[in-house]
């Protein structure tokens, strides 16, 4: 017997015809002899909608009522999973945030997570009930519920799993695994049968949303077996337990496990992000300071920063990214410190996309960043920026050429299905 966290996604739970589904692949689990818990999102839309009528309710909206209303999509689809396991003849019971408790600190709209109680949670499971826990929402000190941030309900999933010490953590979703690319983009996308946690951050961090970022990093700290597998199956398909989709594993899991691994795992892109260039800016010391140190303070992320080498009057260009949500704000703060900082013009363009190649194997070998210039350079696609990390190489391009940068990547590095 083995303890099993079971995550169904937005578009598996859309629907009372949906959740049926999802109830017989819990069902399932549960005669097969394992000890369940499932975490579930609101339905496909419904966290849109929510947030919609906070926004319309009041422009400037208190992030704890926020997260009053958001956190609701998640109750309702909790609690029709129980209703719905129940008339499958299963015992299930609901646990609401506040009532496991999983706890919070106070940051509401982007709660992160403090102490899990598994006890009556630990009890009712033994007594051989389904435990259905909604996803994305927690208790704050205060005694008010909070969320985590969209998509968080993964990270709910990872971190219930953590707290249970599960055996695994099954993250059902409408595609069968982790795959080289986003395969609703790229038809010829490889499915993974296995991708290390270090890589599945990064690939999640520039993009593939197909996991939340921070599930993927509490997974790696807590030591988590995550698999990604679908909820689109049939009766007789093969189990979770035979592994059917993908499993995120330490290095030394991978190591020898497949000797036809390619040097790069996976491509994403990502089109949130926005280029902003600050024009002849003075070449002293203090000035890039000058730029960055109010956007710190603003919170917003910097990515990718390039400065050319200053030309014959001592100034130089500095180009570098926002997410396109912060643009805004990004260019009001540096708008009004324009004498300060000292720069001619500020121009921002969010029609841009970051495009990034991730793999393990880039330690291990040369010219893997080359091979991704050349072959933008083929297709006539200008590189506008460029960043990289020990497993990662990311360049930003003109959103136009997004999927065609992305095709032509997959096929350079011998990603592409047969
Ligand atoms: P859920 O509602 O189950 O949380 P998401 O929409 O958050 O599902 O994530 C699943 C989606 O992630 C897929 O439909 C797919 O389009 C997208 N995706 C992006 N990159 C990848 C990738 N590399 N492999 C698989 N899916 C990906
Ligand atoms: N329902 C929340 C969202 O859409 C959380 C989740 O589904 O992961 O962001
Ligand atoms: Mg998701």
């Amino acid at each position: 017997m083995a303890r099993i966290v079971m995550k169904f996604g937005g578009t598996s739970m859309a629907g009372t015809e949906r959740i049926r589904n999802v109830a017989g692949i819990v069902k399932r689990q549960q005669e097969a002899g394992h000890e369940v818990a499932v975490v579930v999102s609101a339905m496909a839309g419904e966290t849109d909608r929510l947030v919609n009528f906070c926004r319309e309710a009041n422009p400037l909206f208190d992030p704890a009522e926020y997260d009053v209303v958001v956190s609701s999509g998640e109750q309702v689809t909790a609690g029709l999973l129980a209703l719905t396991l129940q008339a499958l003849g299963c015992q299930a019971r609901s646990w609401l945030g506040w009532q496991m408790p999983f706890h919070t600190d106070l940051a509401h709209a982007k709660a992160r997570i403090g102490t899990i109680e598994t006890e009556r949670l630990l009890a009712s499971m033994g007594s051989g009930e389904i435990a259905v826990i909604p996803g994305f929402q927690g208790l704050s000190g205060e005694g008010r519920v909070t969320t985590l941030g969209r998509g968080g309900s993964d990270t709910s999933a990872v971190a219930v799993a953590a707290a249970l010490k599960a055996d695994r953590c099954d993250i059902y979703t409408d595609v069968d695994g982790v795959y080289t690319t986003d395969p609703r983009i790229v038809s010829r996308a490889r499915k993974l049968a296995k991708v290390t946690y270090e890589e599945m951050l990064e690939l999640a961090s520039v993009g593939s949303k197909v996991l939340q970022t921070r599930s993927v990093g509490l997974a790696m700290k807590e030591g988590v077996r995550v698999q990604v597998l679908s909820s689109f199956v049939e009766d007789d398909s093969p189990s979770a337990d035979e592994l059917p989709g993908t499993l995120i594993v330490g290095d030394e899991e991978l190591e020898g496990s497949d000797m036809e691994r390619h040097v790069i795992t996976g491509i994403a892109a990502d089109k949130n992000e926005a280029k902003v260039t600050l024009t002849r800016v003075a070449d002293r010391p203090g000035a890039v300071a000058a730029i960055f140190s109010p956007l710190a303070e603003a919170s917003i992320n910097v990515d990718m920063i390039i400065q050319n080498i200053a030309k014959d009057k001592g100034e130089t260009d500095v180009t570098f990214t926002v997410p396109q949500s912060d643009l805004a704000r990004a260019q009001a703060i540096l708008e009004e410190r324009q004498e300060e900082i000292g720069y001619y013009r500020l121009i921002a363009d969010d029609n841009v996309t970051k495009i990034s190649i991730v793999g393990v194997g880039m330690r291990s070998h040369a010219g893997v960043a080359a091979t991704m210039f050349s072959t933008l350079a083929e297709r006539a696609i200008n590189i506008q920026a460029i960043s990289t990390s020990e497993i990662k190489v990311s360049v930003l391009i003109n959103a136009d050429e997004t999927e065609l940068a992305v095709r032509v990547l997959h096929t350079a590095y011998g990603l592409d299905a047969a």
